[in-house]
């Protein structure tokens, strides 16, 4: 096998999810890169890493261009095919330091990307209208963000245009920050929880773990392919489902609605959002029905802790019972106008479903109980139905678990594992774990910053 010199950090290959449609919608990114005239060095490899990061060289080690493949089953193109620079920017790094002229991440950021962009010679410049965003990397570490959500009016040598707009520096190039932060150039806005905690915004923002939205309080893998200073970086999570129907990106065939009219439950067999299969469902949607447009309406997803969630079952921070389990179904409220877009519903269970758990929303309109998780499938059974549940036979994977560390205490045979004598073990009888969801106990500490 050739040596492959030219990967970015360990060359770890990414393995992609499955498309389910042919990619509809481009989002073309130009790249610019800006230097601070007072800053004479470039870091080392920071070029290579740049293009390799937003464009098609990097792809296949879950770059950019990646995650957005993966995470919109093929649907969005979110890549970049021109750089640009390095530009000398016309201002030095007190400019951006605090109480300095452009150092506000709003406007000094789309300020700080318009002058940059007017520095370049009218001949280098591109045809801005092309292009769907502008990413601008300074050579500095100062600061890195979207300038605003989605596309804005940008100003260059006295020209506008509607451009999404992303300031980044040398540390911004790994994903579980910069997907947030070209995801903001997408359109989607942060997403909460129902607990009114501060995680580092309004109550509730940034307060939902499971979700890239939530920006870096939530739980991410180490990768050892977009280095920080050396070091392996944060990636992932994926999007939640409402952040994913908003854009478009969960295929009408992929859906399912629980119509259900009669007495008993209607049972679901979700696919984890990290492995679609076919025309499988990814999203259960429950419209509570009250008088208010698009007031009541929940989301039902399985997410497993494998491809941009796995480090729902690798972050040191991540719940036991997750890591255990090896995924968790979540409900959230979601708004398809209006805001917030994506409300996750802690319930008694931190917001992670497990095997067993019955969530009731609304006071008891409706129910959601998780029936298993089959890992090695990649799917999740759930029931739903009105009311607040039913007693009924379960088996949770943590009293498994528990029986597994005490046969390795005990130093039973090998052949007598846990799971050999689970299937040995009658069921037991438990009575539903029910709880409204506008009594949640505090979520495990996954504190969110703003990003
Ligand atoms: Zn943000």
């Amino acid at each position: 096998m050739a040596c492959d010199n030219d990967a970015p950090g360990d060359g770890i290959r990414w393995k992609n999810y499955p498309a389910l449609t042919q990619p509809s919608k481009s989002y073309r990114w130009l790249v610019v890169k800006c230097q601070l005239p007072d800053v004479t060095t470039i870091p080392a490899g920071l070029d290579q890493n740049i293009s390799q990061f937003f464009g098609i060289s990097g792809t296949g080690y879950g770059n950019i261009p990646d995650y957005f493949h993966d995470v919109s089953y093929n649907r969005a193109s979110v890549i970049s095919d021109t750089f640009l620079g390095w530009v000398q920017a016309p201002f030095k790094s007190p400019d951006l330091a605090r109480n300095g002229r452009l150092a506000s991440s709003v406007p000094g950021r789309q300020q700080r990307v318009q002058e940059c962009l007017s520095a370049l010679p009218a001949d280098q410049l591109p045809d801005l209208d092309t292009f769907y965003g502008v990413v601008v990397v300074n050579n500095a570490v100062q600061d890195g963000g979207a300038c605003y959500v989605g596309q804005q009016t940008l100003t260059v040598g006295n020209k506008n245009h509607q451009l999404a707009c992303v300031w980044f520096d040398p540390n911004s190039l790994l994903t579980e920050f910069a997907a947030h932060e070209i995801a903001h150039g997408l359109g989607m806005t942060h997403s909460y929880d129902d607990s009114l905690r501060n995680c580092g915004g309004n109550p509730g923002e940034y307060c939902d773990p499971w979700d890239i939205m939530s920006a870096q309080g939530t739980f991410q893998f180490r990768d050892r392919n977009w280095l920080i200073g050396g070091f392996a970086s944060g990636a992932g999570p994926g999007l939640n489902a409402p952040g994913l129907m908003n854009m478009g990106w969960i295929p009408a065939d992929n859906q399912r609605r629980f119509q259900f009219e009669g007495d008993d439950n209607q049972t679901f067999k979700l696919r984890a959002l990290s492995r679609p299969r076919g025309t499988e469902p990814l999203v259960v949607l429950l419209a509570i029905g009250t008088d208010t447009p698009f007031d009541e309406i929940y989301t039902v997803e399985y997410r497993q802790g494998d491809g941009w969630d796995l480090g729902f079952v690798t972050d040191p921070r991540a719940p036991a019972a997750v890591v255990a389990s090896g995924g968790a179904v979540f409900v959230h409220q979601w708004r398809p106008v209006g805001t917030p877009t994506s409300t996750l519903i802690n319930g008694s269970f931190a917001g992670a479903l497990q095997p067993c758990d019955t969530l009731v929303l609304h006071n008891g309109a409706r129910y959601v109980t998780v029936d298993e998780f089959n890992v090695a499938d990649g799917s999740a059974t759930i029931s739903i139905g009105f009311g607040r549940g039913k007693f009924k036979y379960c088996f949770r994977p943590s009293d498994r678990i528990k029986h597994d560390k005490r046969a390795v205490g005990s130093r039973l045979p090998a052949e007598s594992d846990g799971l050999k004598e689970q299937s040995d073990r009658p069921l037991r009888v438990l009575p539903p774990r029910t709880s409204a969801p506008d009594k949640g106990p505090p979520l495990p500490p996954g504190v969110g910053q703003p990003g």
